[in-house]
């Protein structure tokens, strides 16, 4: 275990330092790992972004992107750079699993682990911890990591600032979710006095599709939507021939989910895609339902309660099946 004045100290020298974050990364996962690759580097810190596995074009604009590397494309190097490391921070995410094959990696390595994080249940790997459920995004906890734990508030510069903004703005469903509270809005007050360009950086996230994405979103919405009014419930069911006929890119499918919970009635909205080798959950709940719960019991995953994912080994029918199956359980959740 470390302390916070041994975390500093160890942080005064420059270290080789990896970050790295969830799988399919999403916008507070790179923007979390990138924000605090920007302020390592000013340290002189030897530091490396890995991410388990690709992630969409409209993250890979921020400050530091060309030096990220993915583990499934440049593994040996990725390899090297793990078993090597004196420190070792694992962003947006708790749990080894939720890495992949880098998981038992990392916790092989003789690096200090340092879990700056927001989901619940935690694993316990890690020799520090800066971790609240309550935050609406892991940058959000970058920002008080720089801020509160290592009283470096200077070093936030315009490319830290710039990637934080990015994955509190992602994370919070743009400032809208329960979780944006006024302390969040005064991180992104300083983010964008120390150079976030704040239209821009939605610009660049929100507005830069592709045709696909856009004639994929249409078919989805047209084709594989059903609405189940007795549960206040909405699926959106795709695929493999859908991905391949609509030539879906990793970041294609994502938010899609947020269109099926749009509706007024509706409580629970579920993506269910068939991927290779598995079939692949995303749930998104109002209030306080817990989508969370139905993917950490029936689809070996969690997340958060009104965002949460998981898999399944069986066929795209059999898991709908099942997933209309959990509903009348959750019914009176449902209904209210
Ligand atoms: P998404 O639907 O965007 O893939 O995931 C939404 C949230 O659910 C993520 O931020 C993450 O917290 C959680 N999540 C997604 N997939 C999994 C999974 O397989 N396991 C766990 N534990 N959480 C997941
Ligand atoms: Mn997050």
């Amino acid at each position: 275990m470390l302390d916070i004045t041994s975390l500093k100290n160890l942080l005064a020298k420059p270290q080789k330092i990896v970050i790295t974050t969830h799988h399919k990364p999403d916008g507070d996962a790179m923007g979390s790992s990138l924000g605090l690759y920007n302020y390592l580097i000013q340290q002189g810190h030897h530091t490396t972004v890995i991410t388990p596995t690709d992630y969409p074009d409209f993250l890979s604009w921020m400050p530091g992107n060309a030096e990220v590397i993915i583990y499934t494309e440049q593994t040996e190097q990725a390899k090297a750079l793990i078993a090597d490391a004196d420190i070792v921070f694992c962003l947006d995410f708790n749990n080894l699993s939720r890495i992949n094959e880098m998981g038992e990696e990392v916790r092989a390595s003789k690096a200090y682990k340092i879990m700056i994080d927001h989901h619940l249940e935690p694993e316990d790997f890690d020799d520090f911890r800066h971790w609240d459920i309550n935050a609406c995004a892991a940058a959000q906890l970058v920002y008080t990591f720089i801020v509160d734990v290592l009283d470096n508030k200077k070093l936030i510069n315009k490319d830290v600032a710039t990637c934080l903004y990015t994955g509190i703005m992602t994370d919070s469903g743009s400032f809208r979710l329960p979780n944006t509270t006024s302390a969040v809005h005064r991180v992104v007050a300083d983010l964008i006095d120390a150079g976030a360009v704040n239209y821009r950086i939605h610009e660049l996230v929100y507005n830069s599709a592709s045709e696909n994405r856009l004639r994929f979103l249409g078919h989805c919405l047209s084709n594989c939507l059903e609405v189940l009014p007795e549960f206040n419930t909405a699926i959106i069911v795709v695929s493999k021939q859908d991905l391949e006929k609509y030539h879906v890119n990793t970041g294609d499918t994502e938010g899609v989910v947020n269109y099926a919970l749009s509706m007024a009635s509706i409580r629970l909205a579920a993506f269910i895609v068939e991927r290779p080798g598995m079939v692949k959950l995303s749930l998104r709940s109002k209030g306080d339902f817990p989508a969370n719960e139905i993917c950490k019991l029936y689809f070996s995953g969690g997340g958060h309660r009104n965002a949460a994912g998981g898999q399944s080994p069986l066929s795209l029918q059999e898991v709908v099946n099942q997933f209309k199956l959990i509903l009348p359980e959750y019914k009176k959740l449902l209904i209210q």
